[in-house]
């Protein structure tokens, strides 16, 4: 069979397509190679999608998920994309569990937490280092942490973290830091922070879990050491766009139009994973709902 679309990954910006694709009448499947909700499901509260004034990544996810399913959106979970095979009229969507044929394609394959790339971060990840305070939070109750970053991510989950954990050491390195102000203002406010500025994790190290941090000073490059129990890390994001060779900027996030056309006709790209001014709920959303109506149209071009 040839779908009208696939629609790749299953944060809110396939999710959000796959329900205006079906609302479009199109045979639409949306893959995923995880679990449905990308990377809001480990966000412990979302307070900037509208409507909802306070609720979890989790349960904000299985809304989505329940609307889709709603209108009837198939969807495959546990399959990798691996290539696009742009066969012109029709595109050859490689996967781990066989070949797709389909008319267009709606790239939403999101992001994955970039690695610091210090020595003991491989070593000990998951005996100390970790990239999800939402999940590994819990095992830090009344000891230190520390969380790497100055984006909205470290300083959400920083505090996020003050909720179990005795202090948090924030190391950035800048002066500045570059989350939204509201969530600064909050972190600045919380007792349990300290923030460590212009400052870069040179090592994590420890015997058989972690135990410090030794840290450089960016403008005086003076050696220091920070105890602590954990260390999150929260220092961006890589986009998963390896499979794809539609255009990409530097850092491989993929290049797209106003109506979230890529280089290659009939492929569509929405969300995080797309070179965009801001990585949210709410545009990862738009995103996905222009991607879907560009494709329906897109089909209906193919077809006259
Ligand atoms: P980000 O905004 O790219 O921030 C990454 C942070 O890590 C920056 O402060 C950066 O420092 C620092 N950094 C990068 N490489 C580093 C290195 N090698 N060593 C030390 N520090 C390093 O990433 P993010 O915080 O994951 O956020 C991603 C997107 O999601 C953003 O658009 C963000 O607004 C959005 N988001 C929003 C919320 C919200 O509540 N509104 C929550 C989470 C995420 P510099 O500042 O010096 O570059």
């Amino acid at each position: 069979m040839v779908y009208d679309v696939v629609i790749i990954g299953g944060g809110p910006a396939g999710l959000t397509a796959g329900i205006y694709a079906k609302r479009a009448m199109l045979d639409a499947v949306l893959l995923e190679g995880k679990g449905v909700g990308g990377q809001i499901i480990v966000t412990d509260l979302v307070e900037n999608f509208p409507g909802f004034l306070e609720i979890s990544g989790a349960e904000l996810a299985a809304k989505f998920e329940e609307h889709a399913q709603k209108f009837g959106l198939e969807f495959r979970n546990m399959v990798d994309v691996t290539a696009i095979d742009d066969k012109g009229d029709t595109k050859l969507v490689k996967t781990t569990e066989g070949d797709i044929e389909t008319k267009a394609v709606i790239i939403a394959s999101g992001t994955t937490p970039r690695k610091l790339g210090v020595k003991g971060e491989l070593e000990f990840t998951g005996r100390g280092v970790s990239y999800c305070a939402t999940c590994d939070g819990f095992f830090f109750r009344d000891k230190v942490a520390v969380v790497v970053g100055g984006g909205d991510s470290a300083i959400t989950e920083a505090i996020f973290l003050t909720k179990m954990v005795k202090k948090v050491y924030v190391i950035h390195r800048r002066d500045e830091l570059r989350a939204e102000k509201i969530n600064q203002e909050k972190a600045f406010a919380n007792p349990k922070i300290k923030f460590v500025c212009d400052s870069v994790v040179e090592e994590i190290a420890g015997s058989n879990v972690v135990e410090k941090v030794i840290l450089r000073k960016v403008s005086t490059d003076e050696i220091s050491e920070l105890k602590t129990d954990g260390v999150f890390i929260y220092v961006g994001l890589d986009p998963n766009t390896g499979f794809t060779d539609v255009e990409k900027d530097d850092w491989g996030f993929i290049i797209a139009s106003q109506r979230m056309e890529t280089s290659a006709g009939g492929i569509f790209a929405a969300g995080d994973c797309r070179n965009t001014p801001l990585r949210q709920i709410a545009t990862a959303v738009g995103d996905g709902a222009i991607a879907a109506v560009s494709a329906g149209k897109y089909i209906e071009e193919l077809t006259k």
